[in-house]
């Protein structure tokens, strides 16, 4: 058996495309523009790429991006004080600061500092909490993008068994508690799990955000699941190339899973269009204006 490739770049061209018609109508019907602002602070090469990928994308959905580029010096109250400045723009809809943050700075401080309807990467306390109590609030972007993922092959995940490997806040977590709101018999595993491979063999959908290069492998995976793979791990290849590649072992996996997301390809161009689609979401909730269904 050879697994279904999931195709997270088509998945996510095809929902980028859906949200820039819905931002077009926002625009025509309402005269409404949703503003997503992007805080990077330093220059982390890293991070400076997927901040311009970010800008890029947001100007193509027709939305305005607010970017921010502050240096490595800032102090945490000039931070702050921008965040309060952004927070009380009505042309801002959304707020991003890009992570990681320098040391002299404290996340946590910042994060709890964006007012929680603007708080598009779903890390905000409240929006942690109502996302656990099961009420509406903006959901962080990869795990949303893991659901979506999992649902073009089936789009009904009650009563499967989801196995999530990791337990951060960033993706474990809010991918655990995605798939409980989907009605999936969810367990999340870690680093302290007895027998992992035992627990992975129970999995109808198996979520692996461990950050280790191929640690999954193929005879962890029952026959026919649904793998996401969310690991991005730089190795160095044949011929000392440096690759991406996931933290499942693909060729591996795919000869026993039923689908299963390439690293590049799968997750990872996910994750920007559900900042589209949050800050999207952010704007028709401050705009009084329904929810868009896409
Ligand atoms: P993290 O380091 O915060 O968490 C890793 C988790 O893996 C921990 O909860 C830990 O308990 C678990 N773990 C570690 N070793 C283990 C072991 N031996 N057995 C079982 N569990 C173990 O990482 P994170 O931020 O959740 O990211 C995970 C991976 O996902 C990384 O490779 C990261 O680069 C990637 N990632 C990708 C995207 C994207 O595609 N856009 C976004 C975020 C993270």
């Amino acid at each position: 058996m050879t697994a279904k490739i999931i195709d997270g770049k088509t998945v996510a061209a095809e929902l980028r495309a859906r949200i820039a018609s819905e931002v077009a109508r926002l625009k025509s019907a309402h005269g409404v523009t949703p503003g997503l602002a992007v805080v990077l602070v330093g220059a982390d090469p890293a991070s400076e790429v997927y901040v311009r990928n970010k800008s890029k994308a947001v100007t193509e959905a027709g939305m305005n991006p607010v970017d921010r580029h502050l240096p490595a010096t800032v102090s945490e109250v000039e931070l702050l004080a921008l965040i309060a400045q952004l927070n009380a723009d009505p042309k801002v809809n959304g707020i991003l600061v890009q992570l990681p943050l320098p040391k002299h700075i404290d996340a946590q401080k910042v994060i709890h500092a964006i007012a929680s309807e603007k708080d598009v990467d779903g890390f905000h306390p409240l929006n942690v909490g109502r996302h656990a109590s099961g009420s509406p609030g903006l959901v962080p972007c990869t795990p949303l993008g893991c659901v979506i993922l999992a649902k073009t092959v089936k789009p009904s995940l009650e009563g499967l068994d989801a196995v999530v490997i990791g337990r951060s806040n960033i993706v474990g977590k809010p991918v655990a508690q995605l798939l409980l709101s989907e009605n999936a018999t969810v367990t999340i595993a870690h680093s302290k799990t007895r027998d992992l491979a035992a627990v992975c063999r129970r999995a109808d959908v198996l979520i692996a955000a461990i950050g280790r290069p191929e640690f999954v492998r193929g005879d962890w995976i029952k026959p026919g699941a649904i793998v996401i793979d969310v690991g991005i791990n730089r190795v160095t290849g044949e011929g000392g190339k440096s690759k991406i590649v996931g933290d499942v072992a693909y060729a591996e996996a795919s000869r026993v899973a039923g689908a299963i997301t390439p690293v590049p390809g799968g997750v990872g161009p996910m994750t920007i269009a559900c900042l589209l689609l949050n800050t999207l979401r952010a704007t028709c909730e401050h705009n009084n204006l329904p929810a868009p269904s896409l």
